[in-house]
């Protein structure tokens, strides 16, 4: 039997993007996950598919696991040979209690990796406004638990010499006690003048901050109904919330943009906006319904290694990607390519031939089947020509091509559907109006979309909508949107900067220098 080896990893305090490279290099190999609630969803999916997830929130019945029980878990699973990765909120050493998991696996002698995190109480106050640290203002600061419960004697922090122990303090777990907290430390000899904030879910779509004094805090949170997970922070340094919000420092920052490409496509788009500090929303309005007719692929192939095709001509990365596919499978290859010309529509798709190994002879400057026809138009006069791609696409271009002179044959490649199992919550937020701004990369997201959430998309009135293309913005109009951004280029990266400028321009990012 194989050695066994458990990671305790650190998951950072939100948002999945904060994972360190190890920790989500652990993550990606291994065999068993068990997860804390303040653990990143998302950050599951970065697991191998058939890897076992275990909730340690849950056991089979649906009780708590006791730390005890997690231990065992650990061991158990570390004797059995299996590589483990125990996934927790922030740090997995900062009130994480991965302290007494690394010893229990050590004690079973079951080999054992710390792989630190952003812990919530630095990271997540961080991305709330908050920096834990400022000069002049505060050089020392102290991170302790609210859990015990500060009108009871025998408690384990002790608030009185905290209060003037430290400039800035962090206070975990102490969303149920912000009265008796502020209370305590005022009765410590902190002045109640003294600039505080609460962050709740620091890092994640739902970040809220509060702030006032010592004084007035418990009441500014009962007012606002903040609840757990919630970072309290007392000391000067709480007073830079309002300036140093992401938000009042970048234009996309803090907002939350639902991402509708496939769950395949959405990664580059998710990771240029995490960049920019917003929190994408994934809900893939399309899904590739495979269509490939093996008897019609079979023909294709046979016609095109026997050099009937003049050009083939691809509309889409998907395109690409299902046709090689199907070429593969109906025996042929690459090289059955050798004897026709290759188009593409735009970059991307450019791209993923070149990363199969083909070259394009032809590239329409713009990614919309008006500028395909229009290059391709003077070579197609008398010619055969395949155009591989989705069911129900747009017309324009092979009638282009025909009133041109081509003899174009379509193949089928798949159907853009709706997904059949859209993620529950992302809808739910979508439908209650919570998205900030809404992108759509082709028509038919636009069109499933409105399906997905019952029919029209006027949940999607408040959002800026941002759409790759005028052909995809004309579908969003014809749905009733007010589109606001047209992106030029038509690409990904054209998509996230034209919106960057729209917001900067609606609300320049400008915080007052102190
Ligand atoms: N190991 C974790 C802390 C675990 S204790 C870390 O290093 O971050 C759990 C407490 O952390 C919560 O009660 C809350 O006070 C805080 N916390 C964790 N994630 C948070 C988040 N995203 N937003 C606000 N507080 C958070």
């Amino acid at each position: 039997m194989s050695l066994g080896h458990v990671w305790l990893v650190g998951a950072g305090p939100g948002d999945p993007g904060l994972i360190t490279v190890n920790g989500l290099a652990a993550l990606r190999r291994a065999d068993v996950v068990v997860y804390d609630r303040l653990a990143s969803r998302e950050l599951l999916d970065e697991a191998p598919a058939g890897a076992v997830r275990i909730d340690a929130g849950k056991s089979a019945d649906n009780h708590t696991l006791t730390q005890e029980e997690i231990n065992a878990l650990l061991v158990e699973h570390g004797q059995a040979g299996r590589r483990v990765v125990r996934l927790k909120g922030g740090d997995p050493y900062v009130f994480g209690r991965g302290g007494e998991e690394a010893l229990a696996l050590a004690g079973a002698g079951v080999p054992c990796t710390v792989i630190p995190g952003v812990t919530a109480a630095i990271g997540g106050l961080a991305m709330g406004g908050v920096p834990v640290t400022h000069r002049a203002v505060a050089t020392s600061f102290a991170v302790v638990t609210g859990h015990e419960d500060p009108t009871k004697p025998h408690e384990g922090v002790d608030w009185a010499r905290l209060a003037g122990a430290t400039d800035t303090i962090v206070v975990l777990m102490g969303a149920a006690r912000f009265d008796g907290i502020a209370r305590a430390l005022i009765e410590g000899g902190r002045a109640a003048t003294t600039p505080t904030a609460i962050v709740q879910e620091a890092s994640t779509p739902r970040q809220r901050a509060v702030t006032g004094t010592l004084a007035t805090i418990a009441e500014v949170a009962r007012a606002a109904q903040i609840a757990a997970p919630a970072l309290f922070v007392v000391g000067d340094v709480a007073a830079f919330q309002h300036s140093l919000a992401p938000a009042a420092l970048a234009p996309l920052a803090g907002k939350r943009v639902l991402v509708t490409r496939t769950r395949a496509q959405a990664s580059t788009l998710a990771e240029a906006l995490r960049l920019e500090g917003a929190y994408p929303l994934l809900l893939p309005a399309i899904e590739l319904d495979r269509r490939v007719d093996a008897v019609a692929a079979t023909n294709v192939a046979n016609a095109l290694a026997g050099g009937a095709y003049a050009w083939t001509v691809f509309t889409s990365v998907n395109a690409v990607e299902v046709f090689l596919d199907a070429l593969f499978e109906a025996g042929g290859d690459a090289r059955s390519l050798r004897r026709t010309r290759i188009a593409a529509i735009g970059a991307a798709t450019e791209r993923v031939l070149r990363a199969r190994g083909l070259r394009a002879d032809l590239v329409s400057s713009e990614a919309v089947g008006e500028a395909l026809g229009t290059a391709l138009a003077p070579h197609v006069a008398g010619a055969r020509v395949l155009l591989p791609r989705a069911e129900g696409a747009r017309d324009v271009l092979p009638s282009t091509l025909r009133a041109a002179g081509a003899d174009v044959e379509e193949l089928t490649l798949y159907l853009a559907a709706p997904p059949a199992n859209p993620p529950a919550e992302v809808l739910a937020a979508v439908r209650a109006g919570q998205v900030d701004v809404a992108m759509f990369t082709s028509s038919s997201t636009v069109t499933n979309l409105a399906a997905m959430i019952g029919g029209d998309l006027s949940a999607l009135g408040n959002a800026v909508i941002a759409c790759i293309g005028p052909i995809v913005a004309e579908t969003a109009r014809e749905r009733g949107l007010r589109v606001d951004v047209v992106a030029e280029p038509h690409t990904i990266d054209g998509l996230v900067e034209a919106t960057r400028a729209f917001m900067h321009a609606r609300h320049p990012a400008r915080t007052e220098v102190r």
